[in-house]
């Protein structure tokens, strides 16, 4: 506790120093974090290894390769995010000028979680350098090498009292690392954690960006390229063993296409991961035994059409396709965050829309359809974070794209400008002449009101 307030104490007389509000100052942070993760790469995708048993391919294209694409992003337009905007006064404030202001917040606390244990963690933490603030940040305990390697990059690319890694069990650590005052917390977990974040952090008024997970459908219309859906729907719902919060968590589909979809999903699964996923090099597997016997527990609902095998002792658990799940069974009430996909159907789009509905909002939905109108209706109707139309989970790889959840997904966004807006507070301030000073707003009022009315109508 002593170390977290002389921590807290260090980074709170850095950010007063005004070192970190200079462009060139940010932008050189951006290239040494760009440079550490390249020398610290091996070392990276190794401990993505031990802990999840990603593939490098997978590993470095979502935990690495996306960073250093949001760095250049990032420094390509960091100087023009900067600039204060110039925006127009009302008349009755003439002669005056405004001007929108782009200023740190402060000192920010980012928190980890452990499903892109790298990758979650460093992409805000881009959003607080580009905002120009300093930054404790919490990896996830549950993927302990990863933790082990940010917490030695962090060290050698930044000076704690800008930027440090506070190690532990969340329960822990945060609260009393939020004993003290943030500028802003920026979570990614689960819904019932968000809660506690946004608890902890009521006494001191701090902001909160809370990215969490749900249950994000993917409606597969009756008009559709059902190949190119199989796949895709695939790849995303079993990318990282469906550990991503963006995964489709279950797929609803008209009934007409249904057959065909759950065959193509079955040769996409054999294409990718061979007869035996096991045997797989580019197959992930759970966190840990209290994920999988959750995961494992959906087995025994509906029916399994394809995969269903599991060895616990390996964290493996088979790609797999249910049919016959009940909107009622509990792996329809919990955020799945593992390899098994329930296959839903409808035969009203209406219908399908009002069952998702149901449900609280999404982080994500996907549509495959050939339709306009049905992608209208899904983009209209439905209320969730973002998503993809006839694609999966590659939203959120635009960082032109806000990402965030809606209701219980989640609150606030990131990604690209929309990180750096995170970071910052916009400082309003109208400058006003001083060679004229219009008297109507002083008193005596008098009868000023007609005056008055005739400008504000
Ligand atoms: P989690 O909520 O258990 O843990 C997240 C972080 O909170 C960890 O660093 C942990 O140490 C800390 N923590 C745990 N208990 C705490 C407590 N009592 N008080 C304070 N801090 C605590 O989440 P997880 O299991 O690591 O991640 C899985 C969840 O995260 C899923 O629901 C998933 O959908 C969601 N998720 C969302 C996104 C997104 O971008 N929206 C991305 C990844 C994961």
């Amino acid at each position: 506790m002593a170390q977290v307030s002389q921590l807290y104490q260090a980074q709170q007389n850095y950010f007063q120093s005004g070192a970190t509000l200079p462009y060139s100052f940010r932008r050189q942070q951006l290239k040494l974090l760009k440079k550490g993760i390249k020398k610290f790469e091996e070392r990276i995708l190794s401990a993505l290894q031990a802990d999840l048993r990603k593939h490098p391919v997978e590993a470095y294209s979502s935990e690495v390769g996306f960073l250093y694409e949001e760095i250049n992003y990032m420094l390509e337009n960091l100087k023009s995010w900067m600039e204060p905007e110039i925006v127009s006064s009302p008349f009755v404030t003439y002669p005056s000028s405004s001007r929108v202001y782009k200023q740190p917040l402060g000192l920010t606390l980012i928190i980890g979680p452990w499903n892109y244990p790298f990758m979650l963690l460093i992409s805000p933490l881009l959003g607080a350098i580009a905002g120009g603030n300093c930054a404790i940040i919490k990896p996830s305990e549950l993927a302990p090498n990863t933790a082990v390697v940010t917490a030695e990059l962090i060290k050698e690319v930044f000076d704690p009292a800008y930027i440090t890694v506070v190690q532990g069990d969340g329960a822990e650590v945060i609260p009393g690392l939020m004993s003290h005052r943030f500028d802003h917390v920026f979570f990614t977990g689960s819904i019932p954690v968000g809660k506690k974040i946004m608890e902890m952090a009521v006494p001191h008024l701090t902001p909160v960006t809370l990215e969490l997970g749900g249950k994000s459908p993917c409606l597969v219309d009756e008009k559709v390229n059902i190949s190119v859906a199989a796949k895709r729907i695939v790849w995303g719902k079993y990318w990282n063993a469906g550990q991503t919060c963006v995964a489709p968590d279950y797929v609803l589909v008209h009934q007409s296409v249904k057959q065909q979809l759950v065959d193509a999903m079955k040769d996409a699964i054999v294409k990718f991961f061979g007869e035996d996923p096991a045997k797989s090099p580019d197959y992930a597997r759970m966190i840990n035994t209290r994920r999988f016997d959750t995961v494992a527990n959906y087995l025994k609902e509906g029916h399994i059409v394809h995969g269903g095998k599991t060895d616990r002792d390996q964290l493996y658990i088979a790609p797999t396709i249910l049919e016959d799940v009940e909107w009622s069974d509990p792996i329809m009430q919990e955020e799945i965050f593992g390899p098994v996909l329930p296959v839903l159907t409808y035969t009203e789009l209406p219908q399908a829309i009002a069952a998702i509905q149901q449900h609280p909002y999404p982080l994500a939905m996907y549509v495959f359809t050939k339709q306009r109108k049905v992608e209208r209706m899904v983009i209209e109707q439905l209320r969730f974070g973002g998503g993809c139309i006839n694609n999966t989970i590659v939203h959120l790889t635009n960082p032109d794209l806000p990402f965030g959840g809606h209701g219980y997904s989640g609150m606030g966004r990131y990604h690209g400008k929309y990180s750096f807006d995170t970071f910052t507070h916009l400082k309003g301030m109208l400058k006003t002449g001083t060679w004229l000073d219009v008297p109507i707003k002083y008193p005596p009022f008098g009868n000023k009101l007609k005056m008055i009315k005739q400008i504000m109508k």
